[in-house]
């Protein structure tokens, strides 16, 4: 393991995305200058470079637009789905479709964001829509 990455300061963007997820919300970036949705949560608005970055629930609806089979051997929990999703609101993120098997989900396939805990901690992930 190198280190982590994703990580940012206490209280900082990302921190505060997981503390989120952690209870069970799901939210996004909105720009208030440029009004575009925002996702990885950053400090400032990529689009535009504002700091008017808010934070607000997704409809949580959105499309497969690339996915992949990652195989595991069953004992290490079976193949796993990853896909990443463009949701309706115009950003992309990387996560799983659970409910099909891994082979079943396909480019184009609608979804819906929800939150499961693992390990304590907040994770998102979809169905089928
Ligand atoms: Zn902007």
């Amino acid at each position: 393991m190198g280190p982590d990455l994703s990580a940012d300061r206490p209280g900082g963007v990302q921190a505060r995305h997981q503390a989120a997820l952690d209870e069970g919300r799901f939210l996004i970036q909105r720009c208030s200058a440029c009004d575009r949705a925002v996702f990885f949560p950053r400090e400032l608005c990529p689009h535009c470079g504002s700091t008017a970055l808010a934070r607000q629930a997704p409809a949580g609806t959105g499309t497969v637009v690339a996915v992949t089979t990652v195989r595991r051997r069953p004992e290490d929990g079976g193949d796993l789905n990853v896909s990443l999703v463009d949701l309706d609101e115009g950003v992309c993120l990387m996560s799983r479709v659970e409910g099909l098997a891994p082979d079943d989900v396909r480019i184009g396939l609608k979804v819906r964001a929800r939150v499961v805990q693992h390990d304590g901690r907040g994770l998102l992930v979809f169905d089928p829509a």
